[in-house]
């Protein structure tokens, strides 16, 4: 038995009570069996009333002022886009020309309902997709840990890009301090997801390709949203909680304004003002804490067909 990247030193683990491969030569884990059908994806459901999507939107925000410094974010092909929270945050940013592609035919129409450009399929289409848009700039946020095989899959998508086109992954960072920390009871150790990476391991991958890493880093979810207990965990003081803290999801534009923000700017007042600001002083030196640290949950790569 070998790892996808050819080592042939592998063990068997239990992660979150998952049977797993573990890889000892590069540390790639992945589960024993893949099990998760591609119509579960398909037929997928949009909770409309869930917070999760605004989240998503102000996740993909934060994330383009973390990378737009390295990579063209117009002409924009992004590989799995869910319910389009990437493609929204591009358009609020003023990048043009960026096309998704998704297989829940349900989250294709919500984002074309919300004036975003998607095609329903697979990273299999992507060659369709490219030849039809001309696009330069590949993303695939959160894909790579649902492919049941990587490589192949990352070496197609290369052998499809033309010179100079760049790509940009994130996923889960398996050896993230939280994981580390929670013995890895995540819930993102989970059944759909089907690789672990750390920055090593996925590294090599890309290099196998052929790509030429631009330049890597590591970020969280919730970034200046998280609770102040979630950055106090990341730097080991007291217990996993919530993650969230919505303080601040008002400054975007989300896609739904929930009950809570109604209730918020009812009760705004001087005093509760100067607690979100002072909440907010501390939560950014906190980020700047764990982010010096290295503590982020994930971890994102900007890479180049040369
Ligand atoms: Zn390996």
């Amino acid at each position: 038995m070998e790892c996808v990247l050819g080592h042939n030193n592998i063990k068997e683990e239990l992660f979150n009570d998952i049977p797993m491969y573990c890889c000892i030569s590069c540390r790639l884990v992945w589960r024993q069996t893949f099990d998760v059908p591609i119509a579960r994806y398909e037929d997928k459901e949009i909770r409309v009333y869930e917070t999760k999507i605004n989240d998503r939107l102000a996740n993909s925000l934060d994330r383009i002022k973390t990378i737009r410094k390295y990579v063209d974010l117009n002409n924009i092909c992004d590989i799995g886009s869910g319910e389009g929270a990437f493609l929204n945050a591009l358009a609020q940013f003023g990048y043009t020309n960026s096309v998704g592609i998704e297989p829940s035919n349900k989250s294709v129409e919500f984002a074309v309902e919300h004036g975003l450009c998607m095609e329903n399929g697979t990273i299999e289409d992507v060659a369709r997709v490219v030849a039809k848009y001309n696009l330069h700039t590949f993303t695939m946020f959160h894909l790579i840990e649902h492919l049941p095989n990587p490589l192949v899959a990352v070496q197609k998508l290369f052998n499809i890009m033309q010179q100079k086109d760049k790509l940009v992954i994130e996923t889960p960072n398996f050896d993230s301090y939280v994981f580390h920390r929670v013995n890895y009871k995540h819930n993102l150790i989970c059944s759909e997801h089907l690789f672990y990476f750390n920055e090593n391991n996925l590294q090599l991958l890309l290099e196998k390709v052929g790509f030429s890493v631009v330049v890597h880093g590591k970020r969280d979810f919730y970034g200046l949203n998280s609770s102040i207990r979630t950055f106090l965990f990341k730097l080991r003081f007291g217990k996993m909680s919530g993650h969230r803290n919505a303080n601040d999801a008002n400054n975007v534009k989300l896609y739904f304004t929930n009950e809570s923000n109604f209730k918020r700017k009812d009760s705004i007042n001087i005093y509760a003002n100067l607690i979100n600001v002072f909440k907010k002083s501390v939560r950014l030196v906190l980020r700047k804490l764990v982010h010096l640290l290295g503590r982020e949950d994930y971890m994102w790569f900007v890479v180049q067909k040369l």
